[in-house]
């Protein structure tokens, strides 16, 4: 039973206990809600460029710490050192490109007779951002930082198994000058510190990184206040790979094991043409027994554990021990491993086939030409990412137009840049994070009308 007022952190790999924190109450919650009321009040009437100034400098901070924060993050997620030191540096440039937004945050002059008619896009006030704990640096960055920038104030609730990155980040921009209280971090269940950020009046936005279950809820109990808010959900995205590709790149098992595929963007639904699809399985299969699976504090390790025992189950639970699959090694011993697996017998409509598994496992299926192509990639009730591999470029934008997916690659398995706009279609969420209209997510456009008339004569 986990104790309702304390959060215990276990390393993924060692399954030892990294640091317990305090767990939020709805009184805390409350009482961190009123704070930073109070703060973004002072923050809105700081003058853009002071406010970048600020931002710059924690970017710098964060930029000295980078190598401690990836390795808190190896401690408390698994995460590989290679992905943890990306997951800083992330954070860092967002800073950094959210900062340069809050002198850019520029209103419109609209031709109106009898006046001038200008909009302003004034910060919203207090924006509540719940974050989960596969990517718990970069999300909790995505959410906070251009909110920030835009003259809010944020109060975070990372996810229960991963709140020690977070709580670091709230401390360095403390160090680096912003007000107190303006961005504060409250560790804590989901069903109470969570929901009650969701209920209360004073939260002028939710930003919810999680499952499209909870997601629904959130969206449920802001609608009551309508209240705002941005879901980034699940996915299951496909990998569309045409036998004229570079069938090598285009089968980078990273596709889908990056971060142990623990990622909403994991491409694991592998469609391969049929007329390739015994080189395929040949490729995958060297490429699942090359992937070095263990410790994630050695430089040379590519994918390290699932985040808990629970996640270890619910994996497994996709993945009888008789099915038909290709397999890599993992370690035996302390830890939550999982194998690299592709399962190569399902069918596209069977249940690893088409829910979120979130774990280092891809169903390969095959499709005839692109009509079919296009109606696998899109026969699912998710719509965040996805690859498409040919040579073909007419194809490419023709298939890429087709998917209904908010982040498509082509020829390239690459999904987020901090400078261009993420978010997903149908079940995978709602609005958009990052790219250039970041900070506009965090404001209300007001429209203020001003008459030319003079006096009557
Ligand atoms: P989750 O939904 O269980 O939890 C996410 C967060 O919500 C946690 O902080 C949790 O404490 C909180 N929470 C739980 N119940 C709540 C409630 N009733 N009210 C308010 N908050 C509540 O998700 P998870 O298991 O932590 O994360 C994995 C999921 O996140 C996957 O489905 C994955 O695809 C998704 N995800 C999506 C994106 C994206 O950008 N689309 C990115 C990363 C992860």
């Amino acid at each position: 039973m986990s104790d309702p007022n304390e959060l215990t952190v276990l390393n993924p790999a060692t399954e030892e206990t990294v640091a317990t924190v305090p767990a939020a109450s709805e009184e805390d919650v409350a009482a961190a809600v009123a704070r930073a009321v109070r703060a973004q009040r002072t923050w809105a009437a700081v003058a853009p460029a002071d406010r970048a100034r600020l931002l710059r400098r924690f970017a710098d901070v964060v930029d000295a710490r980078t190598e401690e924060l990836a390795q808190l993050e190896v401690r408390e997620a698994g995460h590989t050192l290679g992905t943890a030191r990306w997951e800083a540096g992330n954070a860092r440039d967002l800073l950094l490109y959210a900062a340069g937004g809050a002198e850019r945050l520029l209103g419109r002059q609209i031709p109106a007779p009898g006046g001038w008619d200008v909009t302003f896009h004034e910060p919203l006030g207090v924006v509540g951002v719940i974050a989960p704990w596969n990517f718990p640096m970069p999300i909790a960055a995505w959410g906070s930082f251009p909110a920030l920038a835009a003259g809010n104030a944020v109060v975070l609730k990372p996810a229960e198994a991963t709140p020690l990155t977070a709580l670091r980040l709230a401390a360095l921009a403390l160090e680096a000058g912003l007000p107190e209280h303006l961005f504060q971090v409250l560790p804590g269940y989901g069903t109470t510190a969570g929901r009650a950020l969701v209920d209360h009046p004073d939260v002028a936005k939710i930003v919810f990184t999680g499952s499209t279950r909870t997601g629904r809820e959130v969206m449920e109990r802001c609608a009551r206040l309508v209240k705002p808010v941005t879901l980034e959900l699940g996915g299951k995205s496909p990998n569309v790979v045409f036998a004229d590709a570079d069938l090598t790149a285009a089968l980078d098992p990273f596709s889908f094991l990056d971060n142990s595929g623990q990622d909403c963007c994991a491409r694991t639904r592998v469609l391969v043409q049929e007329s390739v699809l015994d080189e395929a399985r040949a490729l995958l299969a060297d490429a699942l027994a090359a992937v070095v699976v263990g410790d994630p504090a050695d430089e040379k390790t590519q994918m390290g554990p699932l985040i808990s025992a629970r996640q270890r189950e619910r994996v497994r639970s996709y993945v009888p021990d008789d099915a038909p699959a290709l397999r890599g090694g993992a370690p035996d011993g302390p830890g939550f491993w999982f194998p690299p697996t592709v399962l190569t017998g399902e069918r596209h409509d069977s249940r690893a086939a088409r829910e979120e598994i979130f774990g280092p496992v891809a169903v390969l299926l095959p499709f005839t030409d692109e009509q079919d192509a296009v109606r696998l990639a899109n026969d699912t009730p998710y719509g965040l990412s996805g690859s498409i591999w040919t040579r073909d470029v007419g194809r490419a934008l023709r298939v890429s137009q087709a998917v209904r997916a908010g982040n498509l690659s082509v020829n390239s398995h690459s999904s987020v840049r901090y400078w261009t706009p993420f978010g997903g279609f149908k079940q995978s969420g709602l609005g958009r994070e990052l790219g250039p209209d970041a900070l506009t997510a965090f404001t209300a456009t007001k429209n203020v009308f001003i008459s030319t008339e003079g006096p009557a004569q």
